[in-house]
């Protein structure tokens, strides 16, 4: 089907709003990413600039990599599916589907046998002579996806599908068009701002904050590794836990209590610019432990006294909402243990799964991430246009900053005026030819 390119696309309204901002992303052919992010952060309007129904302020949108910025809606072949589909009531269901082909004079026969594998896709072979009032929430839903998928896109794209149907439904509908994607195959782009339907459908997850991307990975590398606090906040429930503290001599000692939370040999390592510094401790929910559990020894220099203020239960599991000195931490645990409200309890952080932020940035600390002060790397041209990379402050990379400035003089210095002749390659002109492309 298709692949899609996003080069630092950017989306400024009239008005001065700059909704996206370098958006970049390389979508493989039949991928199921999804945007998601809180309301306003800018994720319909990037997928109705691919959609072609929002203007792109500045950077490059391809399709199979041919350029696609100023190519009319119809002339992406995209289709798009709306949290309001609209059926034509007075259609039946074969209809609402057929519509569509009909419009663009697609051969009688042609149409029903894409109407035939569409419903026999969405299992709606039985209700094709049906009016849609005569259908559940989910069947209609599926009617609204069936008139995509008879126009056999390169790409679809789906704004919240889902978000008009009661939480059942939604659960099932999750499951059906991840079922259906893996039928159809089609690279599918899908918007929401409910990180549950990220994590279970994504084969990548774009999380999105103020308009900037936050970090792009699969589901389980952006829950375990999320790369800022932001990330960790919003993919998880409860969120990760955020333990506010100070390095001193190995230790964590956390804020107001002064409790004392060992660190491994690794952790002290990956650390080791901290000492002093103030510091984020990130553990989720579910990897913090109750005194009373097996686990609890193995990880006892790591613990710290919770007290116990509302217990949530969800069945066979318990949220333990507590305080922490002067903040406050979830554990999530089996609903086993008889734990009471207004208590104190011991709790042990498994820190084979904990994650520290710099507490002033919000970055993850990773070994490629490790330095105190932000480490600010600036590019820019001599007066002979030698690349110059400077970096602010110097500190651990500055030889290996050396090295790649060396590299660039000795890259740059023969063919100064290339840069600005790979700037220019693109030729905008290829964006009008795809009228003449065969859909097929
Ligand atoms: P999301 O889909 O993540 O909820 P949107 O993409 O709809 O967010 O909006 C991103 C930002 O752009 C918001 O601040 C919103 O107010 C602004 N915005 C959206 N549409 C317009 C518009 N037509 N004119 C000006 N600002 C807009």
């Amino acid at each position: 089907m298709a692949s899609v390119q996003l080069i630092k696309v950017n989306k400024v309204y009239d008005g001065g709003v700059h909704a996206v901002h370098d958006f970049s992303i390389d979508i493989k052919d039949k991928e199921f990413i999804v945007f998601v992010g809180p309301s306003g952060c800018g994720k319909s309007t990037t997928l109705r600039m691919i959609a072609g129904l929002e203007e792109i302020s500045y950077g490059d949108f391809l399709i199979d990599g041919k350029i696609m910025n100023s190519a009319a809606p119809k002339d992406r072949d995209i289709a798009m599916v709306f949290q309001s589909y609209a059926l034509y009531p007075q259609m039946t269901v074969y209809n609402n589907m057929a519509y569509a082909l009909k419009l663009r004079k697609v051969p009688k026969d042609e149409i029903d046998k894409r109407v035939r594998e569409a419903a026999k896709i969405l299992k709606l072979t039985p209700y094709l002579d049906r009016k849609p009032r005569a259908l559940s929430g989910g069947q209609r839903q599926r009617v609204a996806l069936g008139r995509s998928i008879v126009r056999r896109p390169k790409v679809f794209l789906m704004d919240e599908p889902l978000s008009n149907l009661d939480a059942k439904l939604r659960v099932a509908m999750r499951s059906e068009i991840v079922r259906i994607h893996e039928e159809v195959g089609a690279t599918t782009i899908y918007v929401t701002h409910d990180q549950i339907e990220a994590m279970t459908m994504a084969s990548r997850i774009v999380v999105m904050k103020d308009g900037y991307i936050q970090q792009i990975g699969e589901p389980n590398e952006v829950y375990k590794n999320p790369a800022n606090m932001f990330v960790a906040g919003f993919i998880g429930t409860p969120a990760m836990n955020f333990l506010h503290g100070v390095m001193e001599n190995g230790c964590f000692v956390l804020d107001g209590t002064g409790e004392k939370i060992k660190l491994t040999a690794e952790q002290k390592k990956l650390l080791k610019n901290y000492e002093g510094k103030q510091l984020v401790y990130g553990v989720r929910p579910e990897n913090l432990i109750f005194e009373k559990s097996e686990r609890f020894e193995k990880f006892k220099d790591c613990s710290f006294k919770l007290k116990v203020g509302m217990i949530e239960l969800l069945g066979d599991i318990i949220n333990v909402h507590g305080e922490v000195g002067a903040g406050k931490a979830i554990l999530k645990m089996s609903n086993e243990y008889p734990v009471k409200e207004k208590t104190e309890i011991s709790v042990a952080i498994d820190c084979e799964h904990a994650r520290f932020f710099n507490a002033t940035t919000g970055k993850a600390i990773t070994p490629e991430y490790c330095e105190y002060e932000e480490v600010e790397i600036t590019k820019s041209l001599d007066e002979d246009n030698v690349v110059i990379i400077q970096q602010k402050p110097q500190g651990l990379f500055a030889k290996a900053v050396e090295a790649v400035k060396s590299l660039f003089k000795k890259k740059t210095k023969p063919e100064p005026q290339n840069t600005s002749a790979t700037e220019s390659e693109p030729d905008q002109g290829e964006a009008v030819e795809p009228n003449t492309d065969d859909k097929k």
